[in-house]
C-alpha cells in the first residue's frame, strides 16, 4: 500500500487534515483503531461559535443546543457572566460529538480520502532512519502502509510522535484527569455553560455543566493529575451533583473518563512527519478546549501537505509552513494561556472570590483592558499584587 499521506486517527484533527490534503490532490489514507468514529464520546461537547468561521460542517445535526454565554462561579458562589463571544473555546454550542466527528470524516471522504477502521498503528516504517510510513494491525493482519508523510492525529495518548523521537511526555501538572456524566431529569432551562471553581470543588480544574437540552446536560470535572489521586475526580463530581438542587435528582445516561493535556505544545514537524490536535498538545491550557484548534490547525496542516505533495518535498523545512501557520493562528494564545494557568493555579480560593466580586457587575463588552484592571483593583486593592504577573504577561505576549 502506498499513499502520499497516512493520517493516524480519525478524530477532528485527523479528518480535517485529511480533507484539506485530499482537496489539494494528495492521495490520503486515514487509519482509525476504533470500530466507530467518534464513539465512545470523550468530551464535554462545548465549543465556541468561532467554529462557524471555517465553514467545515454542513447542516446542523451536530448541534445539540445554542448557548447564550458562560457563567463562572467562584468558590463562594459569586457569579460572573460572559457572553458567548467572550467566553473562550468551550461556549457557543453544545454538540453531539459523535455526529460532529463523523461529519468531519464524511467531508474527508468526500474530498477523496480513504478511511480504514479497526486499524491500529503499532509503529513507524523507517528506511535508514527516514520515516517511510506506518506499521499497522487490522484484526490479525499486520500491514505495512508506505507514505511520504505520516500525520500523528492520535490524540492525547499519542504514540506516533514518540516513535519519531519527539518528547511528548506529559508532566502530571500538565494533565487534567476528567470524568463526566450526561444527566437527564434535571433542570437546565438557562442556555448558559456553567463553570465552578475552587480547591475543594476541583483542585487545579473546574466542574462544568453544559446543557444539551432543557432536562439534559453534560456534568463533568477536571482535576490536575498532580493534585489528584485514584477515584478522586468521580468522588468530587458525585459530591457536587448531590449538593446541587438542579442536578441532585438527575439520572445518568452516559459516563466517561478521559484526560486532557494542558501543556505547552510539542515540536510539530520533522522530516516526513506532522503532529496535529491533542497529539501536538494544541489545547487551551486554561479551559482544556481543543476542538477549535483541531479545525484551525488541521486545515493549515492539510494545505501544507498539499503544497509538499505538489513539490514532492517532504523535509522538515518544507513542512514547517504548517508550524509557522498554526503558531501565527493560535500559538500566541496557547503560550499566554499556559503562563496564565501557572499563575492562577497559585491563587487561593480567597483571591478567586475577590476577583469574582470585582467582576460580577462588569460590562466586559464596553470597556478596555485598562478599565478592567482598574475596576478589579478599585474594589479589592490587594488584588493588584496578585495580578501583577498576569498584567506582565498581557504586555509581553
Ligand atoms: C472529558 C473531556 C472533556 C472535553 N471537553 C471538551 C470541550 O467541551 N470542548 C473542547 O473543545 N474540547 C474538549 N475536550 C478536548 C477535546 O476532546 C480534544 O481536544 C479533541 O478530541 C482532540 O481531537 P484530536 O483529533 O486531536 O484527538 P481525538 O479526538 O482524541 O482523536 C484521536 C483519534 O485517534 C485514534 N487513535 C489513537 N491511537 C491510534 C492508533 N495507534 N492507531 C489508529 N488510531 C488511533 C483514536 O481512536 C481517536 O479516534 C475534552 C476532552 C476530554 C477528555
Amino acid at each position: 500500500m502506498k499513499y502520499d499521506v497516512v493520517v493516524v486517527g480519525a478524530g477532528p484533527a485527523g479528518s480535517v487534515t485529511a480533507r484539506f490534503a485530499a482537496e489539494q490532490g494528495a492521495k490520503v489514507l486515514i487509519i482509525e483503531r476504533r470500530k466507530e468514529i467518534g464513539v465512545p464520546v470523550l468530551c464535554g461537547e462545548g465549543v465556541s461559535r468561532r467554529i462557524d468561521n471555517w465553514g467545515m460542517l454542513e447542516g446542523k445535526r451536530w448541534i445539540a443546543s445554542n448557548m447564550e454565554g458562560a457563567r463562572i462561579y467562584s468558590p463562594d458562589g459569586t457569579m460572573v457572566k460572559l457572553s458567548a463571544d467572550l467566553a473562550g473555546n468551550e461556549t457557543g454550542y453544545v454538540i453531539y460529538r459523535d455526529i460532529f466527528d463523523q461529519e468531519l470524516a464524511r467531508q474527508a471522504a468526500k474530498a477523496g480520502a480513504k478511511i480504514m477502521m479497526n486499524t491500529n498503528a503499532i509503529g513507524l516504517l523507517k528506511d535508514n532512519n527516514k520515516i517511510t510510513g506506518v506499521k499497522a494491525k487490522q484484526f490479525d493482519d499486520e500491514l505495512d502502509i508506505e507514505a511520504d508523510i505520516v500525520v500523528a492525529a492520535d490524540g492525547v495518548e499519542s504514540k506516533v510522535g514518540q516513535w519519531a523521537g519527539i518528547n511528548t511526555r506529559l508532566d502530571p501538572k500538565d494533565l487534567e484527569t476528567c470524568c463526566q456524566y450526561t444527566l437527564t431529569n434535571i433542570d437546565c432551562k438557562d442556555a448558559y455553560c456553567d463553570f465552578y471553581l475552587g480547591k475543594k470543588i476541583a483542585p487545579g480544574g473546574y466542574v462544568w455543566v453544559f446543557p444539551k437540552g432543557k432536562d439534559v446536560a453534560n456534568v463533568g470535572i477536571g482535576v490536575l493529575a498532580n493534585l489528584s489521586e485514584a477515584g478522586m475526580p468521580k468522588k468530587l463530581l458525585d459530591n457536587f451533583i448531590a449538593n446541587d438542587p438542579r442536578l441532585k435528582n438527575g439520572n445518568p445516561i452516559r459516563f466517561l473518563a478521559g484526560a486532557v493535556p494542558v501543556a505547552k505544545p510539542v515540536e510539530t514537524v520533522r522530516d516526513n512527519l506532522l503532529l496535529v490536535g491533542d497529539a501536538a498538545r494544541q489545547v487551551d491550557p486554561i479551559t482544556g478546549g481543543g476542538l477549535t484548534h483541531c479545525l484551525e490547525g488541521g486545515k493549515i496542516a492539510g494545505e501544507t501537505i498539499g503544497m509538499a505533495v505538489e513539490k514532492q518535498q517532504f523535509d522538515q523545512e518544507t513542512l514547517s509552513v504548517y508550524e509557522t501557520g498554526w503558531k501565527e493562528a493560535f500559538g500566541k494564545k496557547l503560550k499566554r494561556n499556559y503562563m496564565v494557568k501557572e499563575i492562577v493555579l497559585g491563587f487561593e480560593d480567597k483571591t478567586l472570590n475577590m476577583l469574582a466580586d470585582s467582576l460580577k457587575d462588569f460590562k466586559f463588552e464596553e470597556i478596555s483592558t485598562l478599565a478592567l484592571v482598574k475596576a478589579l483593583v478599585l474594589k479589592h486593592p490587594t488584588l493588584l499584587m496578585k495580578l501583577r504577573p498576569l498584567m506582565k504577561i498581557s504586555s509581553e505576549v
